[in-house]
């Protein structure tokens, strides 16, 4: 059996916050004993609330971040053990805001080239080649080589952002709110790109967003992340039909939303988001959950597998668990 492209086991990482000279040093766990597997093709969402981990699981899956504890493999091989400029040929990430992540300065060529000048690959003519060969793949026409970011629309500076990503061919691509900066009228096409991108060039993407229907429309699996957890885990189709846990449940509610930014609108459940230096006992989730019981409060619910490699952490799908449950509520 071949190992997952990624893998994350139970890996966690802790920040200490307060360093003013009368402030005491508090932790802060953005991260708590995460384990994934990402197979090669997959699509795998990260979802949830802002401050809820996944850009923090990000950094580390790009190794700009090291784990306070557990590991994570890119083909069965610890990313930490793999030397940096290695690690960036094999995961490149695509970010939110287009704009910011481009050299203002430089052209589309140099900008696109980057990578393959600082890891010393091919001749310059090769390089042109290969230049002209990604431009054309994600649908930028050639002219604009000598133009630089400002002279594009957002639509096309993600294209360039993309096409610098995929010049280098890596195995997996972080896509971190890949469309959220855009005009709506172009999210589906940059979408659809890295969709048609995905299956001619055989990526992997791990995808961050808050927004349930692109990751509906593009994700074939769904990790659903609350405060540094993830609570659920399946594949999309049966996410958005059978969800199990409350969070994910109210995650859904939300859909509607009409601003892909917000992410849960307080209202759907009624408290606002934990604070993360000072988290709920139990499960996190409790003062939130409207199925919470005393022992929600109490008792960290454990994992529980579901078919295909899912799984829900939540105490009502617990059999050994709900009596006890019953127990304590009497
Ligand atoms: Fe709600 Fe309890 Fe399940 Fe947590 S374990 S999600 S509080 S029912």
């Amino acid at each position: 059996m071949t190992a997952p492209l990624l893998q994350s086991n139970d890996v966690s990482r802790q920040f200490t916050v307060g360093s003013g000279l009368f402030s005491k040093k508090q932790t802060l766990m953005a991260v708590n004993g995460v384990s994934l597997n990402v197979e090669k093709g997959d699509v795998l969402a990260l979802v949830g609330e802002s401050g809820c981990g996944k850009s923090t699981l990000a950094l580390m899956l790009l190794g700009l971040l090291p784990a306070s504890s557990g590991t994570i493999l890119l083909n069965g091989q610890p990313v930490s053990s793999i030397p940096r400029l290695e690690l960036a040929r094999r995961v490149q990430p695509i970010f939110q805001d287009p704009y910011s992540s481009l050299n203002p300065r430089k052209t589309i060529g140099d900008i696109i080239s980057l990578p393959l000048r600082v890891h010393n690959i091919g001749a310059p003519e090769e390089r042109q080649g290969m230049l002209e060969a990604i431009m054309d793949l994600v649908g930028l026409p050639k002219r604009y080589v000598t133009n630089y970011p400002n002279q594009l629309s957002g639509g096309q500076r993600q294209r360039v952002a993309i096409a610098r990503a995929l010049i280098m061919r890596p195995e997996l691509v972080i896509c971190d709110e890949p469309t959220s900066a855009l005009d709506v009228s172009v999210q589906s096409q940059i979408l659809n790109l890295l969709m048609d991108l995905r299956e001619e060039l055989g990526l992997t993407y791990v995808l961050i967003s808050h927004n349930l229907a692109v990751v509906e429309h593009i994700a074939t699996r769904v990790a659903v992340m609350y405060l540094g957890r993830i609570v659920e885990e399946r594949e999309t189709d049966a996410l958005f039909t059978t969800a199990e846990h409350p969070y994910t449940h109210a995650l859904l509610a939300s859909v509607l939303t009409p601003e892909p930014r917000l992410g849960i609108p307080d209202s759907q459940l009624g408290i606002e988001f934990p604070n993360p230096i000072d988290p709920p006992s139990g499960c996190t989730f409790h003062p939130r959950c409207p199925h919470a019981t005393d022992a929600c409060g109490i008792r960290a619910p454990r994992q529980i597998p579901r078919e295909d490699g899912a799984f829900v952490e939540c105490h009502i799908y617990d059999d050994d668990e709900a009596v006890t449950l019953k127990s304590v509520a009497a």
